[in-house]
């Protein structure tokens, strides 16, 4: 290894560490830290900020990537020096003033927004959205003026990603599940999804991720699950990934499928080749195909017959007053029940991506300008009535629900949605290797996850997501897939013909 490639490693490595401890500071936030202790740990991670912002804006980056490439790289070190470069010009074009205080202002918006929501205030959130919002206009633009701010943020979430293809993706879409909802709404025959609600113990609910992470071959001695208000997934490195659920007595499909959604997250960053580990490459390579593979866990094998056919009897067992009369089929159809609602992370199948839809077209509009903050309430409510025909009785079902704009994370939402699409591209380039819904009924998941490990997995970010997708699917992304799907298997449960 040429000596630039050497001190790079060491550079990585720091910013391996950085990367570790922000990691844990917001794992402890979002779990066990107490309510009134945001301050402290506002100013910790600005440090922390400063500290990756000195040494991504140093001297020694810019010229390690110069000198690094006068000698001949392997592929793995051509690929860290691509990701660092792409790195070094995001974070080099803010000044380090304006970075550390845009943190300090994530970390406060934070905590506005819970207590907004609470209040179901969005006036108690709006000043600190507008900062972000101005924020987040002006980092784009500093970064390249060339460009629409708006694709400047979703190349961040989703390499190469553009509203040309966005517009183009939902737009197919929209054409199928106008329809599909209108078809299951006015023709179909409604799953009964009575014996769903419960009460479930807490404690059995518990057991029940116990069991659903063993079925889905998760090494407990390095991934746990710990239980938060919205389910989400970090990663410390590859030995060490936490996964976090919310138990509803009242619901137990909630965590039971967010238990199998963050799992799919946790086994592709459990699943990163070793070689990879302490440098940049370490970790999955975009938004939309993290998505992808948590989607393909939830939906098209979780929410499949044969996975509960799999996980029922386990099911029954530990809830035998609820489930005595019920049978694996009925269960399957109970948690597939489409139905147009207000809450994104509750959505079905078919009604999720005009979730994402909404949230699409007001980012669009608050980035490019042409939408106040102070509307964001108003324009909510009527995207959702024109996508989903629901009301939105208030802010906090409405546009109070998601922390993401908090963070600044504009551009996100589409990665969500483009990741349900590539996993119906992937679970279809399964079925072509190998029995899928067999290895699933037989509770042989690791058929499943040895195939994902070949094919994506272990690249980490060393190949983009393009490239991923054609590797395990043998051509490029194509939202048919995903279309057919729905129609295939809704036409199916909601028995239209
Ligand atoms: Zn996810």
């Amino acid at each position: 290894m040429n000596k630039a490639m050497q001190e790079l490693r060491r550079l990585e490595k720091k910013l391996y560490a950085l990367q570790y401890a922000q990691n844990v500071i917001e794992y402890d936030d979002a779990t066990v830290a107490p309510p009134e202790s945001y301050e402290g740990r506002g100013e910790a991670v600005a440090e922390l900020s400063a500290f990756e912002h000195a040494l991504m804006t140093g001297e020694t980056l810019p010229r390690l990537l110069e000198e690094v490439k006068k000698e001949p790289l392997s592929e793995q070190e051509a690929a860290e020096v691509e990701e660092l470069s792409r790195r070094y010009r995001r974070i080099s074009c803010v000044p380090a003033e304006e970075y550390a205080e845009f943190s300090r202002l994530t970390t406060r918006a934070m905590s506005a927004w819970e207590k907004a929501k609470a209040a179901s205030d969005f006036s108690l959130y709006q000043p600190y959205l507008e900062k972000i919002v101005a924020a987040r206009r002006r980092f784009a633009a500093l970064l390249d003026p060339d460009k629409a701010p708006y694709d400047v943020l979703l190349d961040q979430f989703e390499p190469g990603l553009t509203m040309e293809t966005c517009d183009r993706f939902f737009g197919e879409l929209r054409e199928v599940i106008t329809p599909l909802i209108r078809r299951i709404t006015e023709e179909g025959k409604k799953p009964d999804t009575s014996f769903l609600r419960g009460p479930w113990s807490l404690a059995g609910q518990r057991k029940l991720s116990d069991r659903v992470m063993e079925v889905m071959g998760i090494d407990r001695a390095h991934c746990t699950i710990g239980e938060s208000e919205h389910p989400f997934t970090t990663e410390f490195y590859k030995g060490d990934v936490r996964i976090t659920t919310h138990y509803f007595e009242e619901d137990m499909a909630s965590s039971f499928y967010s238990v199998v959604h963050e799992g799919g997250h946790a086994l592709y960053e459990l699943h990163i080749a070793d070689r990879l580990m302490g440098t940049c490459l370490a970790g999955g390579v975009s938004m939309g195909l993290h998505e992808s593979q948590s989607r393909l866990y939830e939906n098209n094998i979780g929410r499949s017959l044969p996975f509960v056919r799999a996980v029922f009897p386990s099911i029954q067992e530990i809830f035998p007053e609820q489930l005595s009369g019920v049978t694996a089929e009925e269960f399957y159809k109970a948690v597939n029940v489409a139905e147009p609602s207000l809450i994104r992370t509750e959505a079905d199948e078919v009604t999720y991506c005009l979730h994402i839809m909404v949230r699409y077209e007001l980012e669009k509009q608050l980035i490019a300008g042409t939408l106040a903050v102070g509307d964001i309430p108003a324009e909510w409510n009527r995207l959702m009535k024109e996508y989903l025909g629901v009301e939105v009785p208030c802010d906090r079902v409405g546009c109070l629900q998601d922390v993401h704009w908090c963070s600044g994370d504009f551009g996100y939402f589409p990665s969500y949605a483009l990741g349900t699409a590539y996993a119906a591209q992937i679970a279809d380039a399964m079925r072509r290797d190998f029995d899928l819904d067999a290895a699933v009924e037989r509770g042989e998941l690791s058929a499943v996850s040895s195939w994902l490990a070949e094919k994506i997995w272990q690249y980490g970010k060393e190949k983009s997501p393009a490239w991923l997708i054609k590797n395990a699917c043998g051509a490029p992304f194509d939202p048919h897939y995903y279309t057919d799907y729905l129609v295939k298997k809704y036409s199916e449960i909601y028995e239209l013909d």
